[in-house]
């Protein structure tokens, strides 16, 4: 969940110059219809696998989120009346925000992730899906990736898209009991950002406690950036 923007990109394969020869000459030698027909292959070859066409989106190769995904963000982009966008990443890397208002999710990670922290309801499964792209959209809405924002300490960022997390869950009524033992867990201690400084996202006493408060500032009708976050909180 590091919104730094720290992605490689995966570097595009282009077909070996041997093989689209090779592809040029049988092509050549035969009837247009079976040529079209191998060209078709191997383009389909390169261009899906299981899960779909991968294509650049926000600077990251993806491919398309699947309907459950889709309807999750769309979910929360309605609260806030948002048009942030996802795609399933590529890469195997954890949850994160692009800039240009993007949010990005490994349907192998998350699998990965919920398995570690054994959560076998669907219902918790849910709600933890829902709380980790809200922290991503919040990344958006907060604008973490324009210069003021990314000045400050990443820590901060970090706790303010879980409160801003914290608020969407109880703007979609949705509990934060459940999904508070695993929340915190499913930062710092698992992505192993606490060896890269930049992407902390701080303790999980704080976490949670910033998801808590940014849900009790829903129930008040506060702003969800009612006051920054201080030490105290
Ligand atoms: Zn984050």
């Amino acid at each position: 969940m590091d919104e730094n923007g720290k992605i490689r990109l995966t570097p595009f394969r282009p077909w070996p110059a041997a093989l689209v020869l090779i592809a040029l000459l049988t092509t050549s030698a035969m009837g247009s219809a079976a040529a079209a027909g191998a060209l078709a292959l191997v383009q389909n070859s390169r261009a899906t696998t299981a899960s779909g066409a991968e294509f650049v989106a926000c600077g990251e190769y993806v491919r398309r989120a699947n309907s459950h995904m889709k309807s999750i963000v769309s979910t929360i982009d309605d609260v806030w009346g948002a048009h942030v966008r996802v795609y399933q990443s590529v890469a195997m890397l954890p949850p994160h925000a692009r800039p240009g208002g993007c949010v990005m999710y490994n349907p192998a990670y998350l699998r990965l992730l919920l398995e570690h922290l054994m959560i076998r309801d669907s219902a918790v499964v849910d709600a933890m899906l829902y709380a980790i792209m809200a922290h991503e959209v919040g990344h958006e809405m907060h604008d973490d990736f324009s210069p003021q924002r990314a000045a400050l300490p990443s820590e901060t960022r970090e706790l303010e898209a879980d409160r801003f997390a914290g608020y969407t869950m109880q703007r979609l009524n949705l509990g934060l009991d459940n999904i508070t033992p695993y929340y915190s867990l499913a930062g710092d201690e698992f992505t192993g950002a606490m060896t890269r400084p930049s992407s902390r996202h701080g303790e999980s006493m704080r976490r949670t406690n910033a998801l808590r408060k940014g849900w009790e500032l829903g129930e008040w009708n506060q702003p969800e950036d009612y006051h920054s976050l201080s030490d105290d909180d």
